[in-house]
């Protein structure tokens, strides 16, 4: 079998000032977690505070619709469900998470590697940290169906044709590019995570990617029928 090359690429500019550190989860790997993390001034007599994102490029995929936007949200919403000090807020101004989609012709990672479904930064208190990169010379869906090629490219493909093209879903590729936003690396192991570094379409994080976050960033009580409202909208199909 071939070896897969992994569908993300993560920047590893800061790589060696990793620190140790002892994960409380289940898993036979040891995964050395990135030292930096997101520490918002917190709101007024609340015990959290905003990690501001903005999405400045749309996908060619959603010509007709937003679903980029409404992707980033609900998956930036998932990773705030279960910590305690961090929320989300989208802004018009300076962001912390500036998300953006090129093309290959855009952005020279693409260009070099364009298997990559996309890359990000990990927070390292630059301005770069926490911005996601989405490739958009591949094709985008909220279901990771593919698709009719007409419906795509009316301009090469006839009304007819019987050709479908291959997309992936970009609510599991933003989880996973969010997840390494506030500073998560790969989980290397375990294919259900969300950080394990290939595409699988999940769109629900696993418990060890819950668990690790909150190492980061606290540990967020929420009830079992969120827990269960949020699994069954995942789900369920968008549009
Ligand atoms: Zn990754
Ligand atoms: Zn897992």
């Amino acid at each position: 079998m071939v070896k897969k090359k992994p569908n993300c690429i993560i920047t590893d500019t800061y790589f060696k000032e990793t620190l140790h550190q002892n994960i409380p989860y289940r898993s036979d790997v040891e995964i050395e977690e990135w030292k930096h993390k997101w520490t918002p001034k917190k709101v007024r007599r609340r015990k959290y505070g905003y990690v501001t994102y903005k999405l400045i490029s749309e996908s060619r995929s959603f010509p007709d619709s937003s679903f980029e936007h409404k992707a980033l949200t609900i998956a930036l919403r998932q990773w705030g469900l279960r910590t305690k000090e961090i929320r989300f807020k989208r802004v018009t101004g300076k962001a912390d998470l500036v998300c953006k989609f090129a093309t290959k012709d855009q952005d020279s990672y693409f260009k070099d590697k364009p298997n990559v479904l996309a890359y990000a930064y990990f927070p390292n208190g630059g301005e770069i940290g926490g911005d996601m990169t989405f490739n958009d010379s591949i094709w985008w869906s909220d279901d990771g169906q593919p698709v009719n090629a007409h419906e795509l490219q009316p301009d090469t493909y006839p009304a007819n044709t019987r050709t479908k093209i291959k997309t992936y879903n970009l609510i599991h590729v933003m989880l996973h590019e969010s997840g390494h936003a506030l500073g998560l690396k790969h989980h290397p192991d375990c294919k259900k995570c969300i950080m394990y570094p290939y595409y699988s379409g999940k769109v629900l994080l696993h418990e060890h990617d819950v668990l690790r976050i909150q190492t980061f960033y606290g540990k967020r009580t929420i009830s079992k029928q969120i827990i269960d409202y949020f699994r069954d909208r995942m789900t369920r199909k968008w549009t």
